[in-house]
């Protein structure tokens, strides 16, 4: 397969991007925002967020993300795209908030949780620092002086959490998250994006373990779809499996993504 450039990226979706059968989706951190050492302080590229306000007025746009939906809405404000937030637990859709039942039933043990979640990271280096989303709770290392080695010191603790708790230990670059036990992945998520939108054709780019669940659901989706394109953004911090999981496709950088997206904007005036 030639190398993916953003031209020729671009110009592989933009003939059903003109359509309007095309869904442009993209994780978030690593994808359309880079990479930040305070997770707080990430920030949407300018001209990737000028391209997706125009490109989601021509097809449909999503965007899935770790992050809380509200947290999103805030660092991607996309007028007319889709949000799917916390792994897919929340759903942003023309104004409304959906949440996934299991989070919901599951609500009453997060305080105790992200209690457990202090007492573990108190114990552990300086650092790490603890993300209390609204149904789930995020430890992240990338601030410690070692960030490996302080998700390898931390890790037995909360693995034995969740088994305490019955939630899911989810890992992603630098950062383990504990969540609601369910089937919602990125995957789920990218599958009912398909469904409701009816696209034609999809794109996704993502940089992280998260992301791999999308990219396999639209491995699957492919022979039903005109086009379907998983792409790995790599990063310093690229795991190894990403790249095999979007099939050898790769951008080198969330500003490679940007540009791509500027140029499929241009493209589908
Ligand atoms: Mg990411």
């Amino acid at each position: 397969m030639p190398p993916l450039t953003p031209e020729r990226l671009a110009g592989l979706v933009a003939p059903a991007a003109r359509r309007g059968t095309l869904l442009l989706s993209s994780d978030f951190d690593g994808t359309l925002a880079p990479i930040c050492p305070d997770p707080m302080g990430a920030t949407i590229l300018p001209r990737a967020a000028a391209a997706l306000c125009h490109l989601a007025t021509r097809t449909p746009v999503a965007i899935l993300s770790g992050r809380d939906v509200t947290t999103l809405a805030r660092l991607a404000p996309i007028p007319g795209a889709r949000l799917s937030g916390s792994y897919g637990l929340e759903r942003w859709r023309d104004g409304v908030l959906e949440v996934a039942p299991e989070a919901v039933g599951r609500a009453r043990q997060l305080p105790g949780i992200v209690a457990a979640l202090e007492a573990t990271i108190a114990k552990g280096p300086a650092g790490v620092a603890l993300e209390r989303k609204r149904w789930s709770a995020a430890v992240h290392f990338r601030p410690a002086a070692d960030p490996l080695a302080a998700a390898a010191m931390l890790r037995p603790a909360l693995a034995a959490l969740a088994v305490t708790t019955g939630w899911s230990l989810v890992g992603g670059r630098m950062v383990y998250e504990l969540q609601p036990p369910g089937p919602r992945s990125k995957g789920t998520e990218l599958r009912a994006l398909l469904s409701e939108t009816r696209a034609r054709a999809a794109v996704y780019a993502g940089d992280d373990l998260g992301d791999i669940p999308a990219f396999a659901a639209l491995t699957v989706a492919v022979e039903r779809l005109e086009l379907a394109l998983p792409v790995a953004v790599l990063g310093a911090e690229t795991p190894p499996e990403l790249v095999p999981a979007a099939g050898g496709r790769t951008l080198p950088s969330p500003e490679a993504w940007a540009e791509t997206l500027q140029l499929l904007a241009a493209a589908v005036p």
